[in-house]
């Protein structure tokens, strides 16, 4: 295609024009193995100001101001709770003609389609709600109210109804990918978590994947760049840079995650949309209320981290840790659909052992790519003339 300018591996890096004083991602060694992230229940409304910490120079020039989808915000009816805004589950379950039933009363709701099959199921003061068996972080806590279960509408306008009814999103979707940039995380000097006594360094272990799955996404079509493909160190801005000079349809951040020795799982995280709360606590509380470039694919992003993580969890039988949000830069400034996979944790010795083979890194490229099928092929229902032909694999069987 024309705007494929280079079948070069590694995209050029020329005239960066990207923000600069981007925070690092939080390191996956500074996140708390066990912590949940605090139970606010007014984690949809969109946070004060906090003028101890002014957002750098840079990100507000970055910044944007993007309208929310003023049709579909106001078709949900919603009160307010707690300083910020909740819709009923049960309005939920009315809009798309599931069945809401009590698993245990006041408690646990769950929400069954025609044929009987549980389709989303929420439970109390939680953080996050299993759709189809994938677990799913909202910005809110969900509250009781008025005898039901309510959650956050950001959450209901900018998670639960893109999964639930992409169809009613079409016109914000993109077409099908065909140029994907994969980025290998950490490199050179940044060796990402380390497991000392296996000799595993992440950034080796992200680049080995990556490669594999620039041959899988290859053999099935696709055009793959990298954001490298050597032990070198890359700029967080600069990586979500090369995918936007490429002019990418999506973006593949690779990594593997750290916490104590005992956390074991599979996290992915998509951009947390503009005044939705992340799943883990940022230090820059304006941030919540930026519309960055990578706001501009909420709902792609939504669609596209869901279904990576159902195809990682159905692939490799991990642990369901959720399909989370974080404002990493490298999701931020991706102008494309762009998602942070953590397959695994390098930190534990267990599933480290099982990284350190081929044959198992290998299933973590294939899962991915897998993911990447499931995602386009929801896609291509909007823009058939657009796809790729989608590959069929194994129905996602995924843990509960
Ligand atoms: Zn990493």
């Amino acid at each position: 295609m024309a705007r494929f300018r280079a079948r070069s591996l590694l995209v050029t890096v020329s005239a960066l024009v990207l923000a600069g004083g981007c925070t690092a991602p939080a390191s996956a060694q500074s996140r708390a193995a066990t912590s949940k992230p605090a139970a606010s229940p007014a984690g949809s409304a969109p946070v004060t100001a906090d003028k101890a910490a002014p957002p750098p120079a840079a990100a507000r020039a970055a910044a944007i101001t993007l309208p929310l989808a003023a049709p579909v915000t106001q078709l949900w009816p919603f009160k307010r709770l707690y300083n910020g805004d909740y819709v009923d589950v049960r309005a939920i379950a009315e809009r798309y003609g599931l069945k809401a039933t009590w698993v245990s009363s006041g408690r646990i709701l769950q929400l069954a389609d025609a044929q009987g099959r549980v389709r989303l199921r929420f439970e109390d003061r939680k953080h996050d709600f299993l759709l189809d068996g994938v677990r799913v972080f909202m910005g809110a806590t969900t509250v009781s109210h008025e005898g039901g279960l309510w959650v956050g509408k950001i959450d209901v306008i900018k998670t639960i109804a893109p999964l639930l009814r992409p169809a009613e999103h079409a016109g914000q979707l993109p077409a099908p990918p065909r140029l994907i940039v994969l980025d290998a995380g950490h490199g050179g000097n940044d060796p990402g978590i380390q497991n000392g006594p296996l000799h595993l360094n992440e950034k080796d272990m992200t680049l080995d994947v990556v490669l594999r799955l620039k041959r899988l996404l290859e053999a099935r079509g696709y055009q793959v760049l990298l954001t490298r493909t050597d032990d070198r160190k890359i700029d967080l801005d600069t990586r979500a840079g090369l995918a936007n000079e490429a002019k990418a349809d999506l973006f593949i951040s690779v990594h593997f995650n750290g916490a104590g020795a005992t956390v074991t799982g599979t996290e992915t995280y998509v951009l947390t949309p503009q005044f939705q709360v992340s799943t883990q606590p940022e230090q820059d509380k304006s941030m919540v209320r930026t519309a960055y470039p990578g706001n501009r694919q909420d709902f792609a992003n939504v669609v596209l981290g869901y279904h990576l993580q159902q195809a990682v969890l159905a692939g490799l039988q991990t642990s369901d840790r959720g399909f989370k949000h974080y404002r990493y830069a490298v999701l931020r400034f991706a102008e494309c659909p762009a998602v942070l996979v953590e397959s695994t944790y390098l930190s534990n010795d267990a599933e480290a052992r099982r990284v350190g083979t081929p044959d198992f890194r290998q299933r973590i490229a294939q899962a991915i790519a897998d993911g990447v099928n499931d995602y386009a092929a929801v896609l291509a229902a909007f823009h058939p003339a657009a796809s790729l032909p989608v590959e069929a694999h194994a129905p996602a069987a995924t843990s509960k």
